[in-house]
């Protein structure tokens, strides 16, 4: 192994927690970019490695000059960075920066990057973007296109289905009500998924090119919202959907440039096709599993990948794991609490909380891991954790 590399993480919240505890058993340093001197991934590296943390935003140029004269390489926790000053910093030679800028840049804009996953033959809904600040009529004229209902969605800055708004109806009235919802970003329209499952699929690869998908995963949304992962995907009477997928996954990464993890979110259709919804160049929620249900974590092979250190093995060590999510329910943090209390008690699983002081309504707040010997023994301990919601938090 080389010497320790020091590594630099734009984003401090929970993706950047989960990337200090493995760098913390392979020894490597890590300094962390965000705004505030406590955010979730800051907690968790003790003096005096945290006290050399910098306090900014991740889009501020000046932050992120300072980051790159501490660091041999940066990486990203989010994608909502400034990529425009990392393709600077790297061509600069002051840092290297994986995954490549031009890659985070492009998944910043959802619609651009719809537009290179089809222009690369991979299969997607049917989109189209809408013209800055739309009329009605704009919205309509799209609808008469791709059908009813119509998924509008922000191109930029969209996370948790905050930038997404379903359009069931072409009244004046709905329309009007999305349009204001989504507020003065560039949007998009994409055609209505009508799927039977979600899937995701991890993927990670290094620099040399060699690629790794780990199983595909069934991942549960409400309200956009991702709540429930089951791993492995159980598509029952569906012939290889999980090599499908993993085939396609890799597929739609290996367009990309860069090291490092990437998650891949895709739509299974009733007849069996796959379509992909998008793709994160960082850890993603649907991997979170990996730290107890496989023998190498989504997180520590991330930073393998950027470090040029052997890749690990991306098969599940268990045959059957579920992750509940734990989202805030109003601003008390007494319901995360009580069900990471009662999910203590609960055979197979392992509670992980972020360390945010403040609870949000559907804010992520921290998951709860399940692992057990056979599906019927997950299913049980599955129940008994919702069951143990004190409200609709999951
Ligand atoms: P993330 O937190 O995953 O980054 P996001 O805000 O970028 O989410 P999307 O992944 O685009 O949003 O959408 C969130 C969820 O909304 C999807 O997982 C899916 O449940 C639903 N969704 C998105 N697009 C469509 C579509 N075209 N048809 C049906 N449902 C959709
Ligand atoms: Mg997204
Ligand atoms: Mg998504």
């Amino acid at each position: 192994m080389n010497p320790a590399k020091t590594v630099g993480i734009l984003g401090g919240g929970q993706l950047g927690r989960m990337l200090t505890h493995p760098a913390a058993l392979l020894g490597i340093p890590l300094i962390i970019l965000d705004s505030g001197s406590y955010t979730p991934a800051k907690q968790t590296l003790l003096p005096p490695q945290n006290t050399s943390h910098l306090d900014g935003p991740f889009t501020s140029e000046s932050h992120i000059r300072e980051l790159a004269k501490q660091c041999d390489l940066l990486t990203v926790e989010i994608e909502h960075v400034n990529a425009d000053v990392l393709e600077q910093v790297e061509r600069e030679g002051l840092c290297e920066v994986q995954p490549s800028p031009g890659t985070i840049r492009l998944i910043q804009d959802k619609y651009l990057q719809k537009k290179h996953l089809a222009a690369k033959g991979v299969p997607v809904a049917p989109f189209e973007a809408l013209p800055a600040d739309p009329t009605e009529e704009d919205v309509r004229n799209v609808v008469q296109r791709l059908g009813t209902p119509v998924m509008l969605k922000a191109r930029t800055l969209a996370y948790d289905g905050r930038g997404n708004s379903p359009l069931k109806e072409v009244e004046s009235t709905s329309i009007k009500a999305s349009l204001e919802f989504l507020g003065d970003r560039p949007l998009y329209a994409e055609a209505w998924a009508p799927f039977v499952k979600e899937v995701a699929v991890m993927v990670v690869r290094n620099k040399e090119g060699e690629v790794r998908s780990y199983d595909a995963v069934e991942t549960m949304h409400r309200d956009s919202i991702l709540r429930v992962c089951l791993a492995p995907l159980r598509a029952g009477g569906m012939e290889g959907v999980n090599l499908r997928a993993r085939a396609l996954a890799e597929k739609a990464v290996s367009t990309l440039e860069g090291a490092g993890i990437f998650g891949v979110e895709m739509f299974l259709m009733a007849d069996g096709t796959l379509l992909l919804n998008e793709i994160a160049p960082r850890p993603h929620n649907s991997g979170h599993h990996t730290i107890e249900a496989c023998h190498t974590s989504q997180f520590e092979n991330h930073l393998r990948a950027i470090l040029s250190l052997p890749l690990g093995s991306t098969s599940l060590r268990v045959p059957s794991a579920a992750m509940i999510n734990i989202l805030g329910s109003s601003s008390s943090m007494d319901p995360v609490l009580k069900t990471a209390e009662a999910a203590m008690s609960v055979p197979g699983a392992n509670v992980h909380l972020y360390g945010k002081t403040e609870s949000r309504k559907a804010r992520k707040m921290g998951h709860i891991t399940l692992t057990a010997l056979t599906d019927a023994e997950l299913f049980t301990h599955l129940r008994t954790l919702l069951l143990a919601q004190p409200d609709a938090s999951v």
